[in-house]
C-alpha cells in the first residue's frame, strides 16, 4: 500500500520550510557551522498539548538556518524528501524575519532560498515554488517589509508566488492584521492564511472576507456547515494537515477530519504534511492514516490532487504543463 501511495502523482500545498527539515540536515549544519542543538527539541511527540508547545520546536531548529548556505541546502533537502513521496509540484513557506539572526537581511534570506529552489529543481523532478510567511507575533509594518520585498524584485516572483501568515492564532487575529493582509492584497500578492487551526471558525470567515484563496489548516470549519457552504461558494481551498492537527490538538481524532462530507458538499481540499520533521511525518503516511480509517479511498487520491492544482499558485502554463504530464486521466 505505502509504494501505490508514493507512486501515486501529488502535489502538497502547505509546508513549512523550517518545520520540515530532516534530522540529517539538521546534525549536517550544526556539525558544519559548529552550534550546540538538542535533538529532543526538534520534534513534537504525543504528549504536545497545544500548538503553543509545538511552536517552541521551531526555535531549536532556525539555530542553524541563519546562513545563505544553511537555506539553500534546506530547500534542496525538503524537495528530496518531497520527491519521495511522489510529490511532482510543492509549495515551500517559509518566513524571512526567523532567519536573520547572524545578520543576513530580509532580501538575502528570500534570494537564498529562491537559490534553493533552483538547485532543488535541477536535482529533482519537482515544481518548486515558494511562499513568504509573515508572523502573527510580528506586527503590520514588519510583515509589510517583508511583502514589499517581493514587489520590489520582480526576478524573485518567478519562484515566489504568493504570501500567508503564520504563528499562534486567537479570535481577534485577522482584524488585526487587516493592514498587513489587505496591502498584499492590494498588490495583487496571491494570499493563503492560516486560520481555524485551534477552533476559531471566525478566522476562516474573516480570512476568506480578506480575500485569501486558500486557508491553512482551517480543520475547525469542518464542524460548521455554514462555512463550509461559503468556502465552496466562493471557492477558496482547505489546506488540511491531519498528522500535525492531532499534535497540536486542533483535533482530538482523526475521524474529525470528515473528508466523505468535504466530498460530499464539494468542497476543495488538500491533504498536507505542514511540517515533516516536528510532526515526524511524509506525505505518504498522512494519506496512509486517512486510508486506514476510511475517511479516503486510493482512487480519491489522484482526483484531489488534480483538483488542487487549480488553487495552487504557480503560473498557468507550468500548471498545464504539470496536467498533461501527471494529471490527465
Ligand atoms: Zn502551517
Amino acid at each position: 500500500m505505502k509504494n501505490t501511495v508514493r507512486e501515486i502523482p501529488k502535489i502538497e500545498l502547505h509546508c513549512h520550510l523550517d518545520g520540515s527539515v530532516s534530522l540529517a540536515y539538521i546534525q549536517a549544519q550544526a556539525e558544519e557551522q559548529n552550534i550546540a542543538i538538542d535533538i529532543d527539541k526538534i520534534s513534537a511527540d504525543a504528549q504536545c498539548q497545544s500548538l503553543v508547545e509545538y511552536l517552541v520546536c521551531f526555535d531549536e531548529i532556525l539555530k542553524v538556518m541563519q546562513t545563505e548556505k544553511s537555506l539553500v541546502d534546506s530547500v534542496v533537502d525538503v524537495v528530496s524528501q518531497a520527491h519521495h513521496d511522489g510529490i511532482k509540484y510543492i509549495e515551500l513557506r517559509f518566513a524571512p524575519k526567523l532567519h536573520l539572526d547572524k545578520g543576513l537581511s530580509v532580501l538575502e534570506v528570500i534570494s537564498a532560498a529562491v537559490q534553493g529552489a533552483i538547485k532543488a529543481e535541477a536535482t529533482y523532478p519537482v515544481v518548486v515554488r515558494l511562499l513568504v510567511c509573515g508572523m502573527k507575533h510580528h506586527s503590520n509594518e514588519e510583515n509589510i517589509e517583508v511583502f514589499q520585498h517581493i514587489l520590489e524584485h520582480p526576478s524573485l516572483q518567478e519562484y515566489v508566488v504568493g504570501v500567508d501568515l503564520a504563528g499562534g492564532e486567537d479570535d481577534n487575529t485577522m482584524p488585526e492584521f487587516a493592514d498587513s493582509i489587505t496591502f498584499a492584497k492590494a498588490h495583487q500578492l496571491n494570499l493563503t492564511l492560516h486560520a481555524g487551526e485551534c477552533g476559531c471558525n471566525k478566522n476562516v470567515y474573516d480570512a476568506i472576507k480578506l480575500g485569501a484563496r486558500r486557508v491553512g489548516h482551517g480543520v475547525s470549519s469542518i464542524k460548521d456547515a455554514q462555512l463550509l457552504e461559503t468556502l465552496k461558494t466562493e471557492d477558496v481551498l482547505l489546506e488540511i494537515c491531519p498528522c500535525s492537527n492531532l499534535q497540536t490538538k486542533a483535533i482530538q481524532h482523526i475521524s474529525e477530519i470528515d473528508i466523505p462530507l468535504l466530498k460530499k458538499l464539494d468542497v476543495p481540499f488538500l491533504i498536507n504534511t505542514d511540517n515533516r520533521g516536528v510532526t515526524q511525518t511524509n506525505l505518504v503516511q498522512e494519506y496512509l492514516l486517512l486510508l486506514d480509517n476510511q475517511l479516503l479511498t486510493l482512487e480519491d487520491i489522484p482526483v484531489i490532487n488534480k483538483r488542487a492544482l487549480k488553487y495552487a499558485f504557480v503560473e498557468p502554463e507550468i500548471k498545464s504543463q504539470l496536467i498533461e504530464t501527471y494529471f490527465k486521466s
